[in-house]
């Protein structure tokens, strides 16, 4: 008798030999190898004749067979064999390649079941090298495994019937509860059926129990890995101030923007603290809400904390909301890494006197010798800059505060279920009125010295360029990848002479990164060679030009959000992606970015692409590998596992009660390898 820990090679049939192929496949014991799922299922079950068929159809058909099997060697190493078969009605001819195995066990008047494709024409029908099975053996559905190396898909499904066979009831992981609720099968039925259903049901419950769980299990194991702040209790926003605020902007608010503010302040007039994400594509006016819910909370008498992930981006938010709260007696400063050490002081007690109304900056505002005398609401821009941590250390500066957490990266909204599942989510999903539409082209590397020339014709205009390149060091692996330090050399001294030129990388200091950036933002450098660091928000409306040099390597997420960098302002602008890959794939990946202007559209065509592992795949984000689950293709059962996710939380926080033992064991084993 097998067991689920059991080593592989413990099952009748699998040698040391067959055993280590499982091991390449990271399957050891028998619960990773029930849980390989197949990928898709042959139905053999619908029988079809030949007259019912059309030509190249694919179907299951039973037949006789009629006459022995004819061998014939073509050349050294390519045997076929014939032979006939008829259904009662009609005769196909069927050739088996070189399968001297199958040939030979193949019996006259016997009956089999053949599957393949089936090729009529006016006077014969005929397959070939289709599958064939003894009558006898029963028709059934047949599960289709991963192509593994040498492991045929046959093969791995022999052994998971065996093992299945030999292993007592599954243990469940579901408590009754749930799958009552959920209306969900059995572990045990789920996994027998995965692998060998009777019929099209079965497969669908099975898969939904098992995506049902994988899903639950996930949701689980993210939400016990956020810290738990629903148990505060929130500082409390009696008044909203928003009418009072529009009256000041020099613009009208979008219905998206009015939307989020509404929703931030009814959260902070809530039962618990406000814990939301703003999400908005580049250039949706995320900032204008951010200060708009200041100014409510600040009337309210709270202090409020605006935190960047960059000095300059930190220095832009101070003088956008210096202006838009200007004469209301709303006391900002600035405090970033570069502020002077008498300033810091004074802004330090400032703070603590309750002086200060907003505190904007860097991470440097979470440092912990800076305290509040009553912070009442911490937003924190572009939050995928931030860690979670860096998030939680900021709430720590008191009890019950608000928090809003605003991000540019589009992440489809199924997949921000997951990454933001203990936040609730605001989207702005439009755009200001009067944006210019950004032009995009795809080009290849032909086309520099045409490129170059209109970006000195810009540049004489006075308008600035952004020239990307993907690295910035040369590596071996990485020959063709141009380095923007002797891009810019290059440029400085051929096409570009005589233009001031700027770089920028992710090698420089941060001190030498700002200096770059604010020499460019205010229009002293007028062409900035750089890499993907220029990505994060900075505002400067008079670059209309970007290049993006081998464009093939970057993400699509990742192209918008640099695209998002120029077209901000009231002149037309230009996105150019270079690249000479000949690939279809790559091809069709940038005419996406030609076609589409909008993030979050784009991020599901890159998530239909490339998979969830690019927006989860950064480092800290690394999130376990599905088998089954697809949460794309399975939204529904995402947001039932979620519901069920919190009911579940929300009785027993660290999941130790009994019931949810196997749960909880089942949530360490999917977590075991993310390091977080
Ligand atoms: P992002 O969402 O990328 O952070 P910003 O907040 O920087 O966008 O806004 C981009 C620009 O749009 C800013 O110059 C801002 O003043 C302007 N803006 C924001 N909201 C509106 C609006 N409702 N109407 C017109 N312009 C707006
Ligand atoms: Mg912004």
């Amino acid at each position: 008798m097998l067991n689920s820990e059991s080593n592989i090679k413990f099952i009748k049939g699998v040698g040391e030999k067959r055993a280590e192929m499982f091991y390449n496949l990271g399957i050891f014991d028998v619960d990773s190898l029930i849980h390989f799922f197949p990928r898709k299922y042959e139905d053999w079950t619908k029988t079809k004749s030949v007259s019912e068929s059309e030509n190249g159809e694919g179907i299951a058909i039973r037949v006789t067979m009629i006459t022995p099997v004819n061998e014939q060697m073509v050349r050294r190493g390519m045997t076929l064999y014939k032979c006939r078969f008829s259904d009662g009605e009609s005769v196909i001819n069927v050739t088996i390649f070189n399968n001297k195995y199958l040939a030979k066990s193949l019996r006259i008047y016997e009956d089999y079941v053949l599957f393949g494709k089936i090729e009529k024409n006016l006077t014969s029908a005929s397959m070939s090298s289709p599958k064939i099975e003894k009558l006898d053996m029963g028709i059934h559905i047949h599960p289709i495994y991963p192509k593994t190396g040498k492991l045929t898909s046959n093969a791995i499904a022999k052994v998971i019937r065996t093992a299945l066979e030999n292993l007592g009831e599954i243990q469940e992981t579901l408590n009754d509860e749930i799958r009552k609720k959920y209306n969900l099968i059995s572990l045990d039925t789920a996994i027998r059926n995965i692998h060998f259903p009777e019929n099209e049901d079965d497969i669908l419950e099975a898969r939904r129990r098992l995506i049902f769980e994988e899903l639950l299990t996930l949701q689980l194991g993210l939400l016990k890995l956020k810290s738990s702040k629903k148990s505060e209790t929130p500082l409390k926003i009696t008044t909203d101030y928003t009418d009072d605020f529009i009256s000041l902007l020099p613009f009208t608010l979008t219905n998206a923007q009015k939307r989020a503010i509404a929703e931030c302040i009814k959260d902070m007039q809530g039962k618990y603290p406000m814990n939301r994400l703003l999400q908005g594509d580049v250039g949706s006016g995320k900032t204008a809400v951010g200060a708009g819910v200041i100014y409510t909370a600040v009337k309210n008498g709270y202090q409020t904390a605006l935190m960047a992930p960059t000095e300059i981006l930190a220095l832009q938010h101070f003088e956008s909301l210096s202006k838009m709260l200007a004469g209301q007696e709303i006391t900002i400063r600035l405090l970033t890494g570069s502020t002077k050490p008498n300033e810091k002081r004074e802004i330090k007690s400032d703070l603590i006197n309750g002086k200060i109304d907003l505190l904007i900056g860097t991470h440097a505002i979470i440092q912990n010798d800076v305290e509040f005398k009553n912070l009442g609401l911490v937003i924190t821009d572009e939050q995928h800059r931030f860690g979670v941590k860096q998030r939680a250390s900021l709430v720590n500066k008191g009890s019950g505060i608000h928090t809003l957490v605003m991000s540019a990266t589009p992440i489809p909204r199924t997949l921000g279920l997951i990454l933001y599942g203990d936040l609730d989510i605001s989207i702005l999903d439009e755009l200001p009125p009067g944006r210019q539409e950004i032009r995009t082209d795809v080009v290849d590397s032909r086309y520099h010295q045409r490129l170059y020339k209109f970006i000195c014709d810009a540049a004489d205009r006075g308008e600035q360029s952004y020239i990307i390149c993907p690295m910035v060091e040369e590596s071996d692996d990485m020959e063709s990848v141009k380095s923007a330090e002797q891009l810019a050399r290059e440029l400085s001294q051929t096409a570009f002479k005589g233009f001031n030129l700027g770089l920028l990388h992710g090698k420089m200091k941060s001190k030498e990164k700002e200096n770059v950036m604010k020499a460019f933002a205010d229009g002293d450098v007028k062409i900035l060679v750089a890499t993907t660091v220029v990505e994060v928000g900075v505002d400067v409306p008079n670059a209309t030009i970007m290049v993006i040099e081998n464009a093939e390597r970057f993400g699509l997420s990742q192209l918008h959000q640099l695209r998002g960098r120029i077209g901000r302002g009231s002149k037309k602008s230009y996105c150019v992606l270079v690249s000479d890959s000949k690939s279809e794939v790559s091809r069709s990946r940038l005419m996406t970015m030609k076609n589409y202007s909008d993030g979050f559209k784009i991020a599901d065509e890159d998530l239909k692409q490339r998979g969830p592992g690019d927006f989860f795949g950064e480092r800290q984000h690394g999130l376990p590998k599905l088998k089954i689950a697809d949460m794309l293709e399975n939204i529904d059962i995402l947001h039932l596992a979620q519901d069920c996710a919190f009911d579940i939380i929300k009785e027993d926080y660290n999941l130790d009660s009994e019931k949810n033992k196997p749960l909880c064991n089942a949530v360490t084993k999917m977590f075991r390898e993310i390091e977080y």
